[in-house]
């Protein structure tokens, strides 16, 4: 048996990302993760740091998901840094770019909600006619009637972000465990003890960060984690010359030239398998927006499967019933690993999490407490 400050179940983005502000915080940290059976988010996404619509009926995630953004710049820097790889991360502002004059009209309610919403605190995204946009990015179809335009958009290489975690948890002292699927949690007097096939860890606090398999563990601590499989296709083209730095939201070009085009959005339950239609669909938005791409190769495409809450946003709980045991679920992991590291992971630390994260407590979805 070895003993622990912190376990964290899960080593995707979210869990690697929570481990490593906890470890920076000088605790001495293992992550448990199930490996290559496991459905991973983490392996499968966009690599969008994305704020523009981030919150639209909660202000508190819009907030978070701005603080994040915010503290991208330095984390990418420490990250690849220690990695010793430039994991990609740029932020040079992002477009949603618009269709029709229909799509333009939802995205411009939007930005009417979000406003509205931050009240004083403002709204940091504006809409741009086709020909502003045309200014901004080379090569847009005839079929661009306009985008909303956010200054605080980026993107980086998520494969890259997950290595530099991963790299910077072994740096800071932490035990990750690749292989070692969480079978159950038990109390272990004031700790927890986390059970897998072939081993038993005991450490005062436990963070439950398994994307899809957070729900099954829950009950375990006394936690309600109600997250749901949505899936998205994407496909990668062939490299090409550089053309555009600024990520749209459904087309960005990689650091080593791919373009990435993305991606569905398919409530089919665990089924990560690619379908004609929907990549067909893809392809023809992104020629729509793009006509060039018509001229260049696709050379793979895959399914990947969101952790969707109810809301959408995302769910931070500490258990009434078990202290110092924790839920971390979200959608959007890429954009949020900064504030997990770096906002998130202190407050757990520090045993201000609950007083913190009251806004995000899965209890909102109980009607008796509405
Ligand atoms: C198509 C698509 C596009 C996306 N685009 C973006 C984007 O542009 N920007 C953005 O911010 N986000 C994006 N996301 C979302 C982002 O990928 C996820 O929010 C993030 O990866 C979630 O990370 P996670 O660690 O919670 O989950 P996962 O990556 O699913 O990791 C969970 C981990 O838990 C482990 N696990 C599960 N059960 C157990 C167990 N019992 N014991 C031990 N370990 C266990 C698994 O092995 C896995 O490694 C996208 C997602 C998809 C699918």
């Amino acid at each position: 048996m070895k003993s622990h400050d912190a376990i964290v179940v899960g080593g995707g983005l979210v869990g690697s990302a929570v481990a490593f502000g906890l470890a920076e915080k000088g605790l001495h940290v293992a992550v448990l993760d199930e490996g290559d059976v496991a459905f991973r988010a983490s392996r499968g996404n966009f690599g969008l740091v994305w704020v523009q619509s981030k919150g639209d009926g909660m202000q508190a995630y819009a907030e978070w998901t701005g603080r994040s953004a915010d503290l991208w710049p330095g984390f990418a820097d420490t990250l690849s840094g220690e990695l010793g790889v430039d994991i990609g991360y740029r932020k040079p502002g992002g477009l949603h770019l618009c269709l029709s004059e229909k799509e333009l009209e939802d995205r411009k309610a939007l930005l009417h909600r979000m406003h509205n919403q931050a009240g004083e605190g403002g709204y940091d995204c504006r809409v741009l006619d086709r020909a502003e946009v045309a200014d901004m990015v080379p090569g847009i179809g005839e079929a661009v009637v306009g985008a909303t335009y956010g200054p605080h958009d980026g993107h980086a290489n998520p494969l890259y972000l997950l290595r530099a975690l991963h790299n910077g948890l072994s740096l800071r002292g932490a035990d990750y465990r690749p292989n070692a699927r969480v079978e159950r949690i038990a109390r272990d007097g004031s700790a927890y003890a986390v059970h897998t096939a072939t081993e038993r860890l005991v450490a005062p606090k436990v963070v439950l960060a398994a994307g899809l398999g957070s729900r099954r563990l829950g009950p375990d601590i006394g936690l309600d984690v109600p997250v749901a499989p949505l899936k998205g296709q994407i496909l990668v083209t062939e490299r090409c010359p550089q053309r555009f730095a600024m990520p749209t939201a459904f087309v960005r070009q990689t650091e080593e030239g791919s373009y990435l085009l993305g991606d569905s959005h398919e409530d089919v339950g665990f089924d990560v398998t690619s379908s004609v239609d929907v990549i067909g669909q893809i392809a023809a938005r992104a020629v729509r927006s793009f006509p060039f791409l018509n001229d260049v190769r696709v050379v793979r495409g895959w399914g990947a499967l969101r952790i969707m809450t109810p809301d959408g946003f995302p769910v931070y709980d500490e258990s009434e019933t078990h202290p110092g045991a924790y839920s971390v679920s979200c959608h959007s992991g890429v954009t949020l690993a900064a504030a997990h590291a770096l906002g998130l992971a202190p407050a757990i630390a520090d045993d201000r999490f609950r007083e913190t994260f009251a806004a995000f407590t899965a209890r909102r979805f109980d009607v008796s407490q509405a």
